[in-house]
């Protein structure tokens, strides 16, 4: 049996070598390595996927969130809620344009940020909300969109781990995850569902005027070549990522399926085991496991994680930190507590998750995290 690893980019690569290998060569051949057709016709691919009028790409997540915050003009002293259980990037770019993020507790079972407790976080100073969908699972977008247009708000939301979930409105409409905001951030960091072979990322919106300001800002503040329009930044998907990501992007929704099979294999086997909670989703979005994320009960989380590192079966703790109390942020701390934040901090933990997992490798990762619940 293969080795089981968090993420197998290796085998994945394997089923598709002689298309990535042939793209990869082209790009190569025309020599065109910054701003290839390769790039533009992703863009209009993606567009197509996600039923979004614009997609710009960018050279990764964390610059697509920064990009987007400087495309809604929001100046220093500007207040961003967002939530305090995700990757950092989302925050990081928040304070590093002078903004002041204001973090919001999560929901207990979905992980994403409480809806709420929105509006109690909503001062004059508010000028964007920034839901982040965890793990793959889309946040509550009707209730955030409601509430940003009461109090006309921006929204930005960071898609890096949900690209291809679908949310449904309850009028029954649906829209791909990313969509729905004024503008959407994605990453395709290698590890993410839909991943390149180095760093890239993208924003995405239904806005020609936004559209065109985030264009022009990835590539120095300029549209005609040397007159400059505003400060912007270098940041632009290389032509072979873009290649690859063409190659990628028709596979992404059978890719999200082997996410969701995986899942369905560890919630069959978990779900007598009374010292776990499987993954729960909320009833207006489907989840495409960019995590398979567990909540262990009766603080046994650290003893689960040892003991399967000791039976050779790779796990993560995603995230072990809530921001507020990460160093870089204490400027930022208030009173506020986050308990379900800290109480996930101190609670979930996440399986390897790929496309590429065998019944044999899922068999024995199971049987491995049964064994530490019968003892
Ligand atoms: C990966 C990730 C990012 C950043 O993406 P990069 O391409 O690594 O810069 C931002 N937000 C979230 C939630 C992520 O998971």
């Amino acid at each position: 049996m293969q080795a089981i690893s968090m993420v197998d980019l290796k085998g994945q690569y394997l089923k598709m070598k002689d298309e990535i290998d042939k793209s990869i060569q082209t790009v190569i051949e025309t020599t065109q390595f910054i701003k290839g057709p390769e790039v533009k016709h992703f863009q209009e691919e993606l567009q197509s996927y996600l039923g979004v009028k614009h997609v710009i790409a960018c050279g990764n997540g964390t610059d697509a969130l920064q990009i987007a915050m400087m495309a809604l003009d929001l100046k220093p002293g500007d207040e961003v809620i967002t939530t305090n259980f995700t990757f950092i990037a989302t925050v990081e770019v928040i304070g590093l344009l002078g903004l002041k993020p204001i973090l919001v507790d999560v929901d207990a079972k979905t992980f994403n940020i409480d809806v709420s407790q929105i509006e109690n976080a909503i001062t004059p100073k508010t000028k964007a909300i920034v839901p982040v969908h965890l793990f793959g699972q889309t946040a509550d977008m009707e209730a955030i969109m409601e509430i940003a247009n009461k109090y006309h708000l921006f929204v930005i939301e960071d898609n890096a781990q949900a690209i291809g979930a679908t949310y449904t409105f309850s009028n029954g409409k649906s829209f791909k995850a990313g969509t729905i905001g004024h503008i959407g951030c994605t990453s395709f960091f290698p590890s993410k569902n839909l991943g390149c072979y180095g760093d890239g990322g993208a924003m995405m919106t239904d806005d020609d005027v936004l559209a065109e300001k985030i264009s022009s800002i990835v590539n120095h503040g300029m549209k005609v070549r040397y007159y400059h329009d505003r400060i912007g930044v270098n940041s632009r998907l290389d032509t072979i990522q873009a290649a690859i990501l063409r190659v990628k992007l028709p596979r992404l929704d059978s890719y999200n399926q082997a996410r969701q099979s995986a899942a369905n294999y560890y919630n069959q086997a978990f779900h007598n085991i009374s010292g776990l909670e499987t993954p729960i989703v909320a009833p207006f979005t489907d989840h495409i496991y960019h995590q398979y994320t567990l909540k262990v009960k009766n603080g046994k989380r650290d003893l689960l994680k040892k003991w399967l590192n000791e039976q050779g079966i790779p796990c993560m703790v995603y995230y072990p930190v809530p921001l507020d109390q990460q160093k870089a942020f204490l400027r930022y701390k208030t009173e506020k507590h986050f308990p379900v934040t800290e109480e996930l901090c101190q609670s979930v933990i996440s399986l390897p998750m790929h496309t590429e997992l065998s019944d044999e490798q899922l068999h024995l990762i199971t049987s491995k995290v049964k064994e530490f619940f019968k003892s």
